[in-house]
């Protein structure tokens, strides 16, 4: 069986409980919490409903549930509260055959619908929603979620929707309505402790909402360069993720994983822009000025780029341009390939006693040259990590021996790092010399070279399958 959660407005909608003891008040309390037309229909009624009686909450049919006929005209629901199988079964038996929806309690099989754990902050409601396997399970998520929900989240609900009702005559862009409302409420969750009372709500939010208005009318949007991290689509942060929650437009680079892109809002445009090796389709100018004309229109537009966008992610000539042309920017960073990779290998990248320090390099630049420092690269103690190094991993291991690095200075090339093909490589700087061509590196892989390496004990099989190579050993 499988649950869709729907919420039914019941204020003043008749309906039916059976039944008049500990089982009825329960859902007759839940009932009247919602503002139904509450009718119980039993032989009898505990002492606790009969005070609920003689205060008028509800009406009541003294009667069975085989006088149902007389009653259900008109009315919403049913909840079979008896405690007779026979009876319940009965119940919902007749609710099915007049099209009614019916809950019997604890009884899946014979219900229709059933009514989750609640959390209720009129006008908030959480529903969880177990599909009946768990009932404490449920409450139990109930305990975690309240704990995280401040106190006065319905009045900030309700003025919420004062602010809505007012945006609505305001000619604002869907896109900065909802930016003004996301604005609004980030701002009160940050801010929630100190909001206890119901004025110092009302102020707030009259304040906070001029500002952030004046801010949005200005009608330029905003652009986020937000890293995707190495490949894993946990380990993204959760800025990154919110910002792919609440943005317009999504820029993505050829690095960053699709699963990713399952965050995004699902109305959020998503634009490949590429950059790929050698693709020349989408030249830095034709991305700049996408940014632009998504920012004069208002849009909230996310960069998104493989591992952090400034660790050889050209986020700066993004950065300037954004600067140059007044577009508001931030940057949100993310884990770069060097660390997810050195999280694979299960390795430190500094270390006492063999590596002081590390270097991050481009080996893009490799053939050229002059245009690496190579005496200096060459040097022990530290790690060095060459990124863009698929196609130069000899020329790289060459230059570093002929500048008089070991031989055996200990390498590991992770391919694909963090993602489910991952491949660890692992020998030596003379072996990859000798073997780069039978090797058939595929992009993206990330060369790391220094004497921690001698520390690689090889990773358990645990991620891929077997999968993972280890080639040699220094
Ligand atoms: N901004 C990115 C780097 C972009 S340069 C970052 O911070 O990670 C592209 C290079 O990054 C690739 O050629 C490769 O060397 C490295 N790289 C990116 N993702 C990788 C991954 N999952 N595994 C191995 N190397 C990766």
């Amino acid at each position: 069986m499988s649950w869709l959660p729907i919420s039914i407005n019941c204020e003043n909608k008749q309906c039916i409980i059976v039944g008049g003891g500990e089982t009825a008040i329960r859902k007759y309390l839940l009932l009247r919490e919602f503002g139904a037309k509450i009718h119980i229909l039993a032989p009898e009624l505990n002492e606790q409903l009969a005070t609920h009686l003689k205060q008028d909450h509800f009406i009541y049919h003294q009667g069975t549930h085989q006088d149902l006929a007389k009653h259900y005209q008109g009315c919403l629901l049913i909840i079979a509260a008896t405690d007779s199988q026979e009876a319940n079964k009965a119940i919902s038996d007749f609710a099915n055959e007049h099209g009614i929806l019916v809950n019997v309690v604890d009884n899946l099989e014979l219900s229709s619908y059933i009514t989750p754990a609640i959390i209720h902050r009129d006008p908030v409601t959480v529903a969880i929603n177990t599909a009946g396997s768990s009932p404490i399970l449920a409450t139990t998520i109930r305990e975690k979620i309240e704990k995280l929900l401040p106190m006065n989240l319905g009045s900030f609900a309700s003025h919420l929707k004062i602010m809505r009702d007012k945006l609505t005559v305001n000619d604002l862009l869907p896109s900065l309505k909802r930016r003004f409302q996301k604005k609004l409420v980030d701002h009160f969750f940050a801010n929630a402790e100190c909001l206890s009372t119901k004025s110092k709500l009302k102020t707030f939010i009259e304040q906070d909402a001029a500002l952030i208005e004046k801010h949005l009318t200005e009608k330029m949007g905003e652009v986020q360069l937000v890293g995707a991290g190495p490949g894993d689509p946990e380990l993204i942060t959760i800025k990154a993720m919110r910002a792919l929650q609440t943005c317009d437009v999504i820029l993505y680079d050829n690095l960053v994983n699709p699963n990713i892109l399952r965050y995004a809002r699902r109305d959020a445009e998503q634009i490949y822009v590429g950059k790929k090796l050698g693709d020349r389709r989408w030249t830095q100018d034709k991305i700049n000025h996408l940014l632009n004309e998504y920012a004069q229109q208002g849009k909230m537009t996310v960069r998104l780029k493989g591992g952090d966008p400034l660790i050889f992610g050209r986020a700066n000539e993004e950065s300037e341009f954004l600067m140059k042309h007044n577009i508001p920017f931030q940057v949100i960073p993310g884990i770069t390939a060097a660390l997810g990779c050195a999280a694979s290998l299960k390795l430190s990248l500094t270390h006492r006693d063999f590596a002081h320090g590390c270097i991050f390099v481009s080996a893009y630049l490799a053939d050229d040259a002059q245009s690496l420092n190579w005496p200096l690269l060459a040097t022990s103690n530290k790690t060095l990590v060459f990124y863009m190094g698929a196609t130069r991993m000899q020329c790289v291991c060459d230059n570093l021996m002929q500048h008089g690095l070991a031989e055996t200075t200990a390498m590991a090339i992770v391919e694909n790092g963090t993602l489910d093909e991952e491949k660890i490589y692992y020998g030596n700087i003379n072996y990859f010399s000798k073997n780069a061509e039978n090797l058939e590196l595929k992009r993206p892989s990330l060369l790391i070279i220094g004497d921690v390496l001698k520390l690689f004990k090889g990773t358990p099989m645990e991620k891929n399958h077997g999968s993972k190579e280890r080639l040699n050993s220094v």
